[in-house]
Protein backbone atom coordinates (compact mmCIF):
# COMPACT_ATOMS: atom_id res chain seq x y z
CA UNK A 1 0.00 0.00 0.00
CA UNK A 2 1.42 3.33 -1.54
CA UNK A 3 2.53 5.43 1.69
CA UNK A 4 1.64 9.05 2.07
CA UNK A 5 4.69 10.31 0.82
CA UNK A 6 3.91 8.28 -2.26
CA UNK A 7 0.97 10.09 -2.53
CA UNK A 8 1.44 13.35 -2.21
CA UNK A 9 4.88 12.86 -4.72
CA UNK A 10 2.19 11.45 -7.44
CA UNK A 11 -0.04 14.73 -6.72
CA UNK A 12 3.09 16.64 -7.32
CA UNK A 13 4.55 15.03 -10.33
CA UNK A 14 0.63 15.11 -11.76
CA UNK A 15 0.63 19.05 -11.52
CA UNK A 16 3.81 19.05 -13.14
CA UNK A 17 3.20 16.96 -16.14
CA UNK A 18 -0.16 18.17 -16.59
CA UNK A 19 0.03 22.05 -15.15
CA UNK A 20 -3.69 23.38 -14.52
CA UNK A 21 -4.42 26.83 -15.86
CA UNK A 22 -1.22 26.64 -17.88
CA UNK A 23 -1.35 30.33 -20.56
CA UNK A 24 -2.20 33.85 -20.44
CA UNK A 25 -4.56 36.60 -19.96
CA UNK A 26 -4.16 39.87 -22.15
CA UNK A 27 -4.21 43.02 -21.14
CA UNK A 28 -5.34 44.73 -18.64
CA UNK A 29 -5.33 41.58 -17.01
CA UNK A 30 -3.76 42.47 -13.85
CA UNK A 31 -0.09 40.41 -13.79
CA UNK A 32 3.44 39.83 -12.39
CA UNK A 33 6.15 37.85 -13.20
CA UNK A 34 8.04 36.33 -10.22
CA UNK A 35 11.73 35.33 -10.10
CA UNK A 36 13.49 32.37 -7.47
CA UNK A 37 17.45 33.24 -8.99
CA UNK A 38 18.55 30.34 -6.32
CA UNK A 39 16.86 27.80 -8.82
CA UNK A 40 16.21 29.78 -11.66
CA UNK A 41 12.74 29.76 -11.58
CA UNK A 42 10.58 32.06 -13.13
CA UNK A 43 6.43 32.19 -12.46
CA UNK A 44 3.82 34.35 -14.48
CA UNK A 45 0.17 35.11 -13.19
CA UNK A 46 -2.04 36.69 -14.69
CA UNK A 47 -5.74 37.51 -13.08
CA UNK A 48 -9.29 38.38 -13.74
CA UNK A 49 -10.74 39.71 -10.59
CA UNK A 50 -14.09 40.73 -10.82
CA UNK A 51 -15.82 43.07 -8.33
CA UNK A 52 -12.82 45.28 -7.20
CA UNK A 53 -9.81 44.37 -5.63
CA UNK A 54 -11.05 44.68 -2.70
CA UNK A 55 -14.51 42.76 -2.49
CA UNK A 56 -14.13 40.95 -6.08
CA UNK A 57 -13.76 37.32 -6.74
CA UNK A 58 -10.73 35.78 -9.06
CA UNK A 59 -13.01 34.49 -11.59
CA UNK A 60 -9.79 33.46 -13.61
CA UNK A 61 -5.98 32.69 -13.02
CA UNK A 62 -3.53 31.84 -16.05
CA UNK A 63 0.07 30.37 -14.90
CA UNK A 64 3.28 30.61 -17.36
CA UNK A 65 7.33 30.18 -16.60
CA UNK A 66 9.40 27.59 -16.06
CA UNK A 67 11.77 25.87 -13.50
CA UNK A 68 11.73 22.95 -11.27
CA UNK A 69 8.86 20.57 -10.38
CA UNK A 70 8.55 22.51 -6.96
CA UNK A 71 8.00 25.79 -8.50
CA UNK A 72 5.88 24.61 -11.70
CA UNK A 73 3.12 21.83 -9.27
CA UNK A 74 2.92 25.08 -6.42
CA UNK A 75 1.90 27.32 -9.02
CA UNK A 76 -0.35 25.06 -10.93
CA UNK A 77 -2.24 23.96 -7.42
CA UNK A 78 -2.44 27.47 -6.59
CA UNK A 79 -4.05 28.51 -9.60
CA UNK A 80 -6.62 26.07 -8.94
CA UNK A 81 -7.22 26.79 -5.26
CA UNK A 82 -7.89 29.87 -6.28
CA UNK A 83 -10.65 30.00 -9.20
CA UNK A 84 -13.66 31.11 -7.98
CA UNK A 85 -12.69 32.30 -4.90
CA UNK A 86 -13.35 35.55 -3.29
CA UNK A 87 -10.02 38.13 -2.98
CA UNK A 88 -10.43 37.97 0.78
CA UNK A 89 -10.71 34.02 0.73
CA UNK A 90 -7.58 34.26 -1.71
CA UNK A 91 -5.37 36.26 0.92
CA UNK A 92 -6.32 33.77 3.66
CA UNK A 93 -5.60 30.63 1.88
CA UNK A 94 -1.82 32.70 0.87
CA UNK A 95 -1.44 33.07 4.68
CA UNK A 96 -2.53 29.25 5.31
CA UNK A 97 -0.25 28.27 2.47
CA UNK A 98 2.46 30.84 3.90
CA UNK A 99 2.27 29.34 7.39
CA UNK A 100 2.46 25.84 6.35
CA UNK A 101 6.05 26.74 4.50
CA UNK A 102 7.10 28.15 8.33
CA UNK A 103 7.24 31.69 6.59
CA UNK A 104 6.43 34.22 9.84
CA UNK A 105 3.79 37.16 8.93
CA UNK A 106 4.64 40.49 8.63
CA UNK A 107 5.43 41.10 12.49
CA UNK A 108 7.95 38.17 11.97
CA UNK A 109 5.46 35.84 14.22
CA UNK A 110 4.46 32.37 13.62
CA UNK A 111 1.00 32.00 11.47
CA UNK A 112 -1.41 29.60 13.03
CA UNK A 113 -3.37 27.82 11.17
CA UNK A 114 -7.09 28.42 10.22
CA UNK A 115 -8.98 25.19 10.18
CA UNK A 116 -12.15 27.11 8.13
CA UNK A 117 -8.85 27.26 5.25
CA UNK A 118 -8.48 24.06 3.06
CA UNK A 119 -5.52 23.08 1.33
CA UNK A 120 -6.82 20.15 -0.67
CA UNK A 121 -3.70 19.23 -2.93
CA UNK A 122 -1.53 21.91 -1.49
CA UNK A 123 -1.29 19.62 1.05
CA UNK A 124 1.31 17.57 -0.87
CA UNK A 125 4.01 19.96 -0.67
CA UNK A 126 4.08 19.99 3.11
CA UNK A 127 7.08 17.96 2.97
CA UNK A 128 9.00 20.72 0.93
CA UNK A 129 9.20 22.62 4.65
CA UNK A 130 12.08 20.00 5.65
CA UNK A 131 13.97 21.83 2.82
CA UNK A 132 14.82 25.29 3.73
CA UNK A 133 15.90 25.95 -0.10
CA UNK A 134 12.97 24.42 -1.98
CA UNK A 135 10.54 26.86 0.22
CA UNK A 136 11.68 29.56 -1.90
CA UNK A 137 10.23 27.34 -4.65
CA UNK A 138 7.21 26.69 -3.44
CA UNK A 139 6.45 29.99 -2.28
CA UNK A 140 7.34 32.12 -5.71
CA UNK A 141 3.68 31.60 -7.45
CA UNK A 142 2.51 32.78 -4.31
CA UNK A 143 4.46 35.89 -3.59
CA UNK A 144 3.80 36.45 -7.59
CA UNK A 145 0.09 36.03 -6.60
CA UNK A 146 0.11 38.71 -4.07
CA UNK A 147 1.87 41.30 -6.34
CA UNK A 148 -0.59 40.19 -9.30
CA UNK A 149 -3.43 41.20 -6.75
CA UNK A 150 -2.04 44.84 -6.35
CA UNK A 151 -2.43 45.65 -9.67
CA UNK A 152 -6.48 45.01 -9.58
ZN1 LIG B 1 12.95 25.68 -7.83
Amino acid sequence: MPGLEDLYREIILDHHRNPRNRGELPPPAPHATGHNPLCGDEIDVYLQVEGGAENGVVTDVRVGGQGCSISQSSASMMSQAIKGKSVAEVRALVRRFKGMMSIPDEDGNPIEPDPAVKLGDLEALQGVVKYPVRIKCAILGWNTLLEALEQA
